[in-house]
């Protein structure tokens, strides 16, 4: 094809893209964009001062022209910086290399006058700009996308590939060394026919497409990436909570749903935990509410740091926590709650001091409704808190009354050998088992329990230093002060209930009663006892 034509066609489609690439800059108003358009508008002028050639003064058809190809090749590599945020040393590289471009450009032509000099020494610094570019995709690895970055090195290397056939093409017609031999070859123009005129237009056209739809389509991909991340952003401020960092309410119902659907396909056990924490308008009007915002957010701490893996704590609202222990039955999650509550009793809270929270508990009754279980949880806590709070009160799954129990089971090594003392040890362990459930169930009938506890222990007790005395345990009177130092604290355990709500229990009956009494001092007598029955 004429080479008149294919350059008109160039600067047809060079007016076109800048229109595009300004109207796309005024849409977009984004720096990086402007600088994009500001490069196709130098392409445009470029491509237009070229068909002047032969008839326009040099400096601009020949000099200016080339340089402003070279400015929309810079021009890229900088918008490319500038959008992804990585430009160490642009702008004032773009302008160092704009005027050295202008500089060599203008020197090259004021010593030798060729065109196919000017040519090669353009096709050079282009080059050299399209490395720039690349070199830009190497600055801002992480920002785009593999196949887009691949896509834009593929341009930029198969343009520069271009060039260095132009320069081949160049240096092989002969002309340059005429020229330099000052055969007059500085009249032609990139308008004449000939090979390398058809290829540099030829390709010069394919690129400036080529480098337009790359332009726009890492522009989508940045929008993209960008909308990609505000959604992140506000996914996580829908469902998290700003003061605590939990998960809020929002995100609550779709996980249980989840959980209810995997309980009742694997028959699996599935628990809830709700807490609240204990007269927390004081906290706020006795210090303030930026320090009732400091115990939220530490109690948030707190709790979370003792819950395992698989279970999930959620701020339910206010002061109120809700924890979701999948796979747990509800003596299991009663335990957990109980954990939690003594280890909030025993936090101390910067300022504020001491604080409790009451917990209720429910296990999901298999096949019941959401509304269902959270009334019920909902009860356990309204129990708890009306049973002194500072406690923990649990409701089973497939009752409507409050029956939990965190059991602890007999074990044969604790058996002494003697029937009575086995007996009774059996019993105290049934007695301390109803002491439990009846606490974590709301703590009716907590005290008649207490006493029936008490009495058996005294009773036990007295039976059990008869026994030790018959079979001749030496260490008989140190054992009676064990019992004595037991006595007292079981009476004193109704006056901690109060204070202290099942904390108390637990720390009575599991630590005092069964791990250091019956599993540690009386296994002491065993030996005595197996023997005598011996
Ligand atoms: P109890 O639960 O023991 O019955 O008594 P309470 O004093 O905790 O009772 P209530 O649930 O009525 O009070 C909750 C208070 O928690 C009221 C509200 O001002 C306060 N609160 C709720 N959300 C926040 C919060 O984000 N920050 C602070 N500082 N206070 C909050
Ligand atoms: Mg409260
Ligand atoms: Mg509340």
């Amino acid at each position: 094809m004429e080479a008149k034509t294919l350059s008109y066609a160039l600067a047809l489609t060079g007016i076109a893209l800048a229109a595009c690439a300004v109207a796309f800059a005024l849409f977009r108003r984004e720096r990086g964009v402007w600088i994009y358009a500001a490069g196709f508008v130098s392409a445009f002028v470029a491509y237009s001062l070229l068909l002047g050639q032969g008839d326009l003064p040099r400096a601009f058809s020949c000099v200016l022209a080339s340089a402003l190809l070279v400015f929309f090749q810079l021009c890229l590599a900088w918008g490319y910086r500038s959008r992804s945020g990585a430009r160490p040393g642009w702008p004032r590289r773009f302008w160092a290399y704009a005027a050295a471009t202008l500089a060599s450009l203008s020197l090259a032509t004021a010593l030798v006058d060729s065109f196919a000099l000017r040519a090669i020494l353009s096709s050079c610094l282009t080059a050299i700009a399209a490395i720039e570019f690349l070199a830009a995709i190497r600055a801002s690895d992480a920002a785009v996308a593999p196949i887009l970055r691949l896509s834009a090195r593929v341009v930029a290397l198969a343009f520069i590939a271009f060039h260095a056939g132009r320069i081949a093409l160049l240096a092989a017609s002969g002309d340059s060394s005429a020229a330099l031999a000052g055969d007059g070859a500085a009249s032609a123009g990139l308008t004449e026919d000939g090979l390398a005129n058809a290829y540099t237009l030829s390709f010069s056209l394919l690129f400036s497409v080529l480098w337009a739809g790359l332009v726009v389509a890492l522009d989508v991909a940045d929008l993209l990436s960008q909308l990609g991340r505000k959604n992140d952003a506000l996914q996580a401020m829908a469902t998290s909570d700003e003061l605590t960092g939990l998960r809020n309410r929002h995100s609550l119902e779709p996980r249980l749903r989840a959980e209810m659907e995997r309980s009742s396909r694997y028959g699996l056990p599935l628990s809830i935990v709700l807490f609240d924490i204990d007269h927390f308008k004081r906290v706020n009007d006795t210090w303030g509410h930026q320090a009732g915002d400091e115990v939220l957010r530490r109690m948030a701490g707190l709790a979370s740091a003792l819950v395992r893996e698989p279970d999930d704590l959620f701020r339910w609202g206010g002061e109120e926590f809700l924890l979701v222990a999948p796979h747990t039955a509800l003596a299991g999650a009663a335990a957990l709650a109980e954990k939690l509550r003594l280890a909030v009793a025993r936090e101390a809270f910067p300022l504020v001091g001491e604080v409790t929270a009451s917990f209720g508990v429910a296990e999901w009754p298999p096949e019941g409704s959401l509304e269902a279980w959270f009334a019920r949880v909902d009860q356990a806590l309204y129990r708890a808190k009306n049973g002194g709070r500072n406690r923990v009160v649990a409701i089973g799954g497939d009752e409507a009354l409050p029956v939990a129990s965190v059991r602890i089971a007999w074990r044969d090594e604790w058996s002494s050998g003697n029937e009575l003392i086995d007996a009774q040890h059996i019993r105290l362990i049934e007695l301390a088992n109803s002491l439990l459930a009846i606490s974590l169930s709301g703590g009716e009938g907590e005290s008649d329990a207490v006493d029936a506890l008490v009495e058996h222990v005294k009773a036990h007790f007295a039976d059990e230093e008869r026994v030790l005395a018959e079979v001749g345990y030496p260490d008989a009177a140190a054992h009676a002060k064990l019992h004595a130092g037991l006595s007292l604290a079981a009476g004193e355990l109704r006056t901690r209930l109060g204070a202290e709500g099942s904390s108390a229990l637990f720390d009575f009956l599991v630590n005092r009663v069964v791990v250091e009494h019956l599993v540690k001092a009386d296994s002491l007598f065993f030996a005595y006892t197996r023997g005598a029955r011996g």
